[in-house]
């Protein structure tokens, strides 16, 4: 490894020793971009690595709402604005229990790279709270909601920080957001992403991290002349990711036989099919149910407690959380015959997964480029509402097509540019901090 990365990689450690996601994501990043600094001194001259580590800012607030019972809550708020070097920063809100500064960190740092590699002019932004909207009324989300924005909404803007959905922030959540916010604002502006579809939002952006992630595997399977075609796939998660990977899957002739959720996995043999998707969708988004149902539903295998990846395929496509693919879960992969991972979810492969799906040379798409699909679809959503027009379901799939393509160039070209082709990991960490860094260079010293 480069002698500066190293350098900056410890002074990253000691100065954030007690964010494991966080450093999980700067190592990987630093490690892959190690063949550029070599080559180039000048991002060493301007401290780009010690600068691109360190966000813009970090916003965390207190978040108090009220109940159902009258009761008073408070959770915490986050936005971490990372970089905002080729664009207003941009990227999703999660409100997960599991939230905590460490892991909107990891998620923002990464958003820096995935935006960049879009195409569009987007920064890296990332923020949440650790509430958990799971078994709460709509009203209680709402009030959640408007606490959540009553806050943020002196820290964005349409030219400035540009939040979305994320796990446990769907079109519900969206809706809520915007709503305080444009009361508060007194502006009708695009704001955030994954509107309503009446009131600014795109056609095609609930389907896109789905659609994109597949495009994203279609393209590395044509490196090899093969297609999704005929492919049996495992699916985790059954939330938004998830069901619109099962959906184009299932349209490009492949066939997704399990979903997930946080209690167990459901394998159906015969393929979720149109008619199964529809049934859980209705169970997801507004049932608000556990994929437990749809084994009953439909006869399938229910297997509590478990994750997909012990089940026989030809591709895997985790679209769940981070780090539900282990070193022995990427083992177990490889052993029963799987030749492609494409990442819907953000970083849900662990680092020895990654090192053995690397090891074995499977096609393995990183979900920095793999599910890039849905942000850029983003970007197209903010490009309709600055110029106060909606384009057609064809005309968006078709750029969001276009741009998975684009993704897929320029991470190969990059891995074959450094003697590693087919090395996505490196090929994405690469085509996406060139760019970023040399704004950054550029602009100087900010
Ligand atoms: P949703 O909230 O719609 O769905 C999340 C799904 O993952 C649910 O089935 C949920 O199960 C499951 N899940 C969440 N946390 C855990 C956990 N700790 N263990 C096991 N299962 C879990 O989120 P999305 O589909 O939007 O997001 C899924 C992934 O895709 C995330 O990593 C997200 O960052 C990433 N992503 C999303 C984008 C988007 O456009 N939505 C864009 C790019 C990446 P349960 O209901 O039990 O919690």
């Amino acid at each position: 490894m480069n002698a500066y990365v190293a350098e900056v990689l410890e002074q990253v450690r000691r100065k954030n020793s007690d964010q494991v996601e966080f450093l999980q994501a700067a190592a990987e990043v630093l490690e892959s971009v190690s063949p550029v600094l070599d080559r180039h001194r000048r991002y060493r001259d301007h401290a780009i690595l010690e600068r691109i580590v360190e966000p813009d800012r970090v916003l965390m607030f207190r978040v108090p709402w009220q109940d159902d019972r009258n009761r008073f809550q408070v959770n915490r708020g986050f936005r971490v604005q990372f970089n905002n070097a080729i664009g207003p920063y941009k990227g999703g809100l999660r409100f997960h229990p599991s939230v905590n500064l460490s892991i909107i960190k990891f998620l923002g740092f990464e958003q820096i790279f995935k935006n960049s590699l879009t195409t569009l002019p987007m920064g890296g932004a990332k923020g949440g709270s650790d509430f958990d909207p799971k078994g709460k009324s709509d009203s209680e989300v709402m009030r959640f909601c408007q606490s959540f924005m009553t806050e943020l909404y002196r820290h964005i803007g349409p030219d400035v920080d540009v939040p979305a959905g994320d796990i446990g922030v769907g079109s519900r959540e969206v809706a809520y957001l915007f709503g305080q916010y444009r009361r508060i604002q007194n502006e009708f502006t695009g704001t955030l992403t994954g509107k309503g579809i009446n009131w600014g939002g795109s056609l095609i952006r609930p389907e896109a991290t789905g659609y994109g992630a597949v495009y994203f595997a279609q393209e590395m399977l044509a490196t090899r002349k093969d297609s999704i075609e005929g492919k049996i796939c495992l699916v985790s998660g059954s939330g938004n990711v998830a069901q619109y990977t099962v959906e184009k899957i299932n349209q490009l002739g492949g066939k997704a036989v399990t979903l997930s959720d946080s209690d167990g996995t459901i394998y159906d043999r015969d393929g979720i099919n149109a008619e199964k998707l529809a049934y859980v969708i209705e169970l997801k988004n507004i049932r608000r149910g556990r994929i437990k149902e749809y084994a009953e539903r439909f006869k399938a295998e229910y297997r509590p407690g478990k994750r997909p990846w012990d089940i026989p395929c030809d591709c895997a496509f985790p679209s769940a959380t981070q780090n539900e693919i282990s070193g022995d879960d990427a083992r177990t992969l490889v052993k029963n015959g799987c030749i492609l991972v494409a990442e819907g979810a953000n970083m849900p492969t662990d680092p020895e997964g990654v090192e053995v799906f690397l090891a074995h040379k499977i096609l393995y798409g990183p979900g920095k480029a793999a599910n890039a699909g849905g942000v850029a679809t983003s970007g197209l959503e903010m490009a309709q509402n600055s110029m106060r027009l909606s384009w057609s379901r064809e005309d968006v799939d078709q750029r969001l097509y276009g741009i998975m393509k684009a993704i897929h160039a320029s991470a190969y070209a990059a891995s074959v540019e450094y003697g590693q082709p087919g090395n996505y990991v490196m090929g994405a960490n690469i085509a996406g901090f060139v760019k970023v860094a040399d704004a950054m260079v550029e602009q100087g010293l900010v």
